[in-house]
Formats: structure tokens, C-alpha cells, sequence
């Protein structure tokens, strides 16, 4: 080898672990930050459930009241449930999904599925819910599709009005599918769209508490869809609704 050469070989090594100590040193700091979000997620359910928990105990609670801070209890409780399965999902995701196969799956008929176990919730908040499209395969961890398509239509349904509609529709081409889960809801600011598939980001964090979001749904479909190399496309006007878009391109065996 030349000393040219030589030189050259260590200068691009060096360069490449550079890299890689900023890529870890950003990957540490993520990290970090998840488990001070995490833990400051957790501790505001628990303080008040320990409040309400507390209160009864002191026995100042009126009789007629108790059925009340008993709903609370319970409502924070399943709020704190959701919140640790959405997490559990994430670290999941980000061990790379090893323990779960990949086949070809009709997407189709997971949309079909995901729509289905969503219409008692559509109904209760008098949103119409429907899908169209065609059969569509691909190569993909069918229970990842279906939580992507699930979180996808349950936000088209919270963040929507009396009377509002989410649409599903899959087209099947050749080298590719496409999901498309379209609603004409509330709509997201156009500053906010990039971060809200960010963990636990949240437009207005009070209304999502109030429909019983977590700010991690998202960040969730961005993971999965990464995992299946997909795009996502976001369109989204406040007050007209909001349309995303997967594709998923066909023989994409990651
Ligand atoms: P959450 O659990 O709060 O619903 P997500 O990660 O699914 O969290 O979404 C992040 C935020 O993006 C939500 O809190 C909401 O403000 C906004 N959002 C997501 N989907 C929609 C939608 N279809 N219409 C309007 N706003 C949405």
C-alpha cells in the first residue's frame, strides 16, 4: 500500500468513528430524554390517583362523592395502562422486532380487521368510519400493518367532530401499495406536522388526555412503517382534516 494511500485509509476511518461516536452520542441523548418524558408521563397519572387514593383513606369523602373519585382512580389507572403498552410497543420496535416473522400478507384484510375493531368507538363519538380499496400483498409483520392502520383511524377518529368521517382506502399496484386513512377532523397546524410523529409530542395536550391519547401513537406508525421501509406523506389543514399516506413498496424484504 502507498503511503498516500495509508494516510488516506486513516483519515476515512477516523472520519467513519467520528461518525459513529456522534450517531451514539445522539442515540444516548434520545434515550435520556425518553426516560425523563417517560417518568414524568407516568408520575402525573399516579400522583393523582395517590391524591384520590389518599382522600378516601382520610375518610373525608362524602358518601355521595365516593362512586366519583372511585371513577378517577379507575380512569387514571387505564390511562397509566395504555401509556406502559404504548411504551412497551416502542422499546419493542426498537429491539428490531427479531422474535416475530415476516410474510406476505394481504393488507387489505388487516385494514379490514383494524376498521373493524374500531366501530363501537367510531359510533360513540358519531363519526362514520368505512374502507374501500382492493387486496393488496406485501412483505410485512402483519401485527405491526394492523397497528399502524389501528393508530392511524383511532386519531381520525378522536380528533374529529360529531358527524365526521374517516375514509381507509388501499390501492394495489404493481411495485408498490398504498394505504391512505384520510378524515375531516380538527386538522393539525401547519408548524406542527414534522412533530407529531415525535415521542410524545401532542398539538394540545389537554384535548388528547381528554380522548385518551398518550402523544406516542405516532411515533409508533413511524417506527413500524420505517421497519417495512415505507413513506409516509402528511397532509393536513386545521379545521378541514387530515390525510396520511403509506406507501409500501412490494419485495422490500428488510
Ligand atoms: P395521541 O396519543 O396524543 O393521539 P399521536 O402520536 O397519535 O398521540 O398524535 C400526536 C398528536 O398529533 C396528537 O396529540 C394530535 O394533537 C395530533 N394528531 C394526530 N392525528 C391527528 C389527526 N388525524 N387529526 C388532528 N390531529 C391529529
Amino acid at each position: 500500500m502507498g503511503k498516500k494511500n495509508f494516510i488516506y485509509n486513516r483519515i476515512s476511518r477516523k472520519i467513519a468513528s467520528e461518525e459513529r461516536s456522534k450517531a451514539q452520542r445522539e442515540a444516548e441523548r434520545m434515550r435520556q430524554e425518553f426516560t425523563a418524558n417517560v417518568s414524568h408521563e407516568l408520575k402525573t397519572p399516579l400522583q393523582s390517583i395517590s391524591g384520590y387514593a389518599e382522600l378516601l383513606k382520610s375518610g373525608m369523602v362524602r358518601q355521595e362523592d365516593v362512586q366519583q373519585f372511585a371513577e378517577r382512580i379507575y380512569s387514571e389507572s387505564q390511562r397509566m395502562i395504555t401509556l406502559v403498552n404504548d411504551i412497551l410497543e416502542l422499546s419493542h420496535l426498537d429491539e428490531g422486532m427479531e422474535d416475530i416473522v415476516r410474510e406476505d400478507v394481504d393488507l387489505y384484510e388487516i385494514a379490514k380487521d383494524a376498521v373493524a375493531s374500531l366501530e363501537e368507538e367510531a359510533a360513540g363519538a358519531g363519526v362514520s368510519l368505512e374502507i374501500t380499496g382492493e387486496p393488496s400483498i406485501i412483505n410485512g409483520y402483519s401485527r405491526l400493518l394492523s397497528l399502524i392502520i389501528y393508530n392511524l383511524c383511532e386519531n381520525g377518529i378522536k380528533y374529529n367532530n360529531p358527524r365526521g368521517s374517516v375514509k381507509v382506502d388501499i390501492n394495489d399496484f404493481a411495485d408498490r401499495s398504498v394505504l391512505t386513512v384520510n378524515d375531516n377532523g380538527i386538522g393539525i397546524p401547519i408548524d406542527q406536522q414534522e412533530r407529531v410523529f415525535e415521542r410524545f409530542y401532542r398539538v394540545d395536550k389537554s384535548h388528547s388526555k381528554e380522548v385518551g391519547g398518550t402523544g406516542l401513537g405516532l411515533s409508533i406508525v413511524k417506527h413500524a412503517t420505517a421497519i417495512h421501509n415505507g413513506e409516509i406523506h402528511l397532509v393536513s389543514a386545521p379545521k378541514y382534516g387530515t390525510t396520511i399516506t403509506i406507501t409500501f413498496r412490494k419485495g422490500d424484504k428488510a
